[in-house]
């Protein structure tokens, strides 16, 4: 019987105090076995929330989230392993290509993923939009398929830092998820308990992102990084202004088609850009020296794309789903485009049917939003700005209604905005 109990931890932190190891081992544990009920966590959530955590209670509520599940062991594998994570954006589909890359390119990558919440769209859910491709894998499947493969993206199982998931649900509903402390423990329990021993961060900031402020992004990179080099494993983050959709597709299976143009060598210029920096902080991550730029080229990385969707009972050439209701938004003016809204055009995608509001909501793999334009482009009147995809016409309706007002028309071209808001190293 402990003698801690959840009413001091939660007044401890609720008056400012810092709470010892053992409370917070004792909390975490006792929270997952449910002697601690939800009621009292919420509350010292937002205690968290409030007052935050210093470094030493932020590295043991990291552990103690580690050690509520299982840790895999990649040490087997006969290649370095270097994984990515976003923090989520608009049009984000960089994992897809990335993880084939970086494979091609001779590192293992083990992209353990979770699904899309709200308006930022997650990367199984755009696998998934693959006929046959499946998310679910055994341990033993990963191993096998980074050593056969050298990429995998498949479900974080339910093994791997579990009180995350329960944290998590409890965060959604109390209005705790915005915590520096909290998002970043919840990140990198569950990238250190996948035993992956590198890690670039994608982190973005702005209006299609969940930090709009690049001084709290910066601050959250640089608390993941601690975190990833306190337990061994090599971090840098990368700050990426998310204000602009990541290329021109929103929605699950055009994000897949988009993703396929630029492993093939096409595509969007931003999204090939994109992925081949945070491809070189992974090279160099991995201790391997190969050329990202020359392996997307030489159709090296389209080939192990192919190889990892065959290995998931996918069909790589298969024909992806097509929306059976679509619509051209049109210009009401001439001009040049100022800006095309990131969060507009996801919430957008979302109400098309791409996105789901609860965790067990489906998701269309075929609605979402063709963007037509960028910032920076001449247009006429009439000239379409996006197209949209849906499955019927109520939800047509919806994403029509949703998109008005994404893009800003002026009279005067605009400059080149930068894609890069610097890098956080350990
Ligand atoms: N993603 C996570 O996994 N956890 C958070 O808290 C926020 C984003």
């Amino acid at each position: 019987m402990s003698s801690i109990s959840a009413v001091d931890v939660i007044a401890i932190k609720r008056d400012g105090g810092v709470l010892s190891d053992e409370m917070i081992n004792w909390v975490l544990d006792a929270y997952q076995r449910r002697v601690v009920a939800d009621e009292q966590m919420s509350a010292l959530l937002m205690a968290v929330f409030v007052n935050g955590m210093t470094s030493t209670e932020l590295a043991t509520w990291t552990d103690s989230m580690i050690a509520s599940g299982e840790r895999l062991d990649l040490s087997m594998l006969s290649r370095p392993t270097v994984d990515k994570h976003s923090t989520g954006g608009v049009g984000d589909k960089v994992s897809l290509v990335l993880a084939a890359l970086v494979a091609a390119c001779g590192a293992a990558v083990p992209q353990l993923s979770g699904r899309g919440l709200g308006y930022t769209g997650g990367t199984l859910d755009k696998l998934e939009s693959i006929p046959g491709w499946r998310a679910s894998l055994s341990n033993e499947e990963i191993l096998a398929q980074l050593e056969a493969v050298g990429a995998v993206i498949c479900a974080a199982g339910a093994g791997l830092a579990p009180v995350d998931a329960k944290l998590y649900a409890l965060r959604d509903v109390t209005a705790t998820v915005e915590s520096i402390p909290l998002i970043a423990s919840s990140i990198m329990s569950k990238k250190i308990a996948e035993g992956t021993g590198g890690l670039v961060l994608d982190v973005k900031v702005g209006r299609g992102a969940f930090i709009r402020d690049v001084e709290r992004a910066r601050e959250l990179a640089h608390t993941m990084v601690r975190l990833g080099q306190a337990h061994g494993v090599a971090t840098v983050a990368k700050l990426t202004p998310m204000d602009e959709p990541l290329g021109l597709a929103v929605g699950n299976a055009l994000e897949v088609a988009e993703s396929v143009e630029v492993l093939r060598g096409a595509g969007p210029d931003d999204v090939r850009a994109l992925t081949l920096e945070l491809a070189t902080i992974m090279m160099e991550l991995a201790g391997l020296d190969a050329d990202p730029a020359t392996k997307l080229a030489d159709g090296s990385a389209y080939e192990v794309y192919q190889r990892m969707i065959l290995a998931q009972g996918g069909d790589p050439d298969a024909e992806l789903p097509r929306a059976r209701v679509n619509e051209s938004v049109r210009s009401p003016r001439a001009g040049f485009i100022r800006r095309v809204d990131a969060h507009v055009v996801g919430v957008a995608a979302w109400r098309l049917g791409a996105g789901r509001a609860r965790k067990e909501d489906p998701v269309s793999p075929s609605a979402g939003v063709l963007c037509r334009v960028v910032a920076g482009d001449a247009i006429e009147r009439g000239q379409p700005l996006f197209d949209l995809h849906a499955d019927d016409e109520a939800h047509l309706v919806a994403g029509r209604d949703a998109i008005a007002g994404a893009v800003e028309i002026g009279d005067e071209p605009i400059g080149a905005a930068t894609n890069n808001l610097g890098l956080v190293r350990g």
